[in-house]
């Protein structure tokens, strides 16, 4: 009982201490005029004021955000999980710092990775991390009415997707059912990868991975009308991951 009531207690202080921080570094933000408050909810009508005001960042303060979640998450000091804190302020809606497009594969969780929790993650998934309408129109929603400053691309290690991608090109192989869709659409990332002149046949599996994801991010910055003219007036930003499986680190490529 005495155990349960400690625990109990170093979680709330650990949420508390989260919640805490993260709002003085927003503060500290807002205090050099740095977080464009206009960014958010101004045109919507949605939301008068954001659920999570520690949320309100820059494109750059949201990667920087992050990029520091996925250093908690790789040493191990991940802050433990509390579903009760945000439940009311989450009734009202939502306004999450960024968005991911990530791999469907089990062992990438982005709000693990990132030592995010509900309200902070946009995230759309699909094995091997491409580019469908349907998957535009999601960021574009997440972008232009959640007013999200950040799109982060997350390829990882190993990537099944990519492997059925390269094993069609070098050996005609066909996938039965929808899978071949798959195949088809990281083919240009393969062949990408080919005519670097800097091509090493060794590292061809990981940089097949990582050109996949250098590939989407210079897609979607120059995808037309809403996210690229976001991203032409600063208020979005467009990075890439990869996952490394070993260590859980989030490896910036793009
Ligand atoms: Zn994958």
């Amino acid at each position: 009982m005495c155990n349960t009531e400690n625990h109990t207690s170093i979680i709330e202080q650990n949420n508390q201490h989260r919640r805490s921080f993260l709002k003085l570094t927003t503060a500290s933000i807002l205090g050099l005029g740095l977080t464009p408050l206009g960014n958010v909810h101004a045109t919507s009508g949605v939301m008068k004021s954001p659920p999570l005001p520690e949320n309100v960042l820059t494109p750059e303060a949201a990667l920087e955000r992050l990029m520091k979640g996925n250093e908690r998450y790789v040493s191990g000091q991940s802050i433990p999980l509390n579903f009760s804190d945000e439940r009311l302020d989450l009734m009202r809606g939502q306004n999450p710092y960024a968005c991911v497009l990530s791999c469907s594969d089990s062992r990438v969780s982005p709000e693990f990775c990132f030592d995010e929790q509900r309200g902070d993650l946009f995230v759309a998934r699909v094995a091997g991390n491409y580019l469908t309408t349907d998957f535009i129109a999601t960021l574009e929603y997440s972008a232009a009415v959640l007013h999200t400053p950040l799109i982060m691309v997350l390829g990882h290690e190993n990537c099944g997707a990519v492997k059925a991608a390269i094993d069609a090109t070098d050996n005609n192989e066909q996938f039965p059912g929808h899978i071949q869709s798959i195949a088809t659409a990281l083919t240009p990332a393969v062949r990408a990868v080919q005519k670097k002149p800097d091509y090493v046949a060794a590292n061809r599996y990981y940089e097949i991975v990582k050109m996949n994801v250098i590939l989407t991010v210079r897609e979607l910055r120059k995808q037309p009308p809403i996210l690229s003219s976001l991203v032409d007036n600063g208020k979005l930003k467009v990075a890439g991951g990869v996952y490394q499986l070993e260590t859980g680190k989030v490896r910036l490529v793009a």
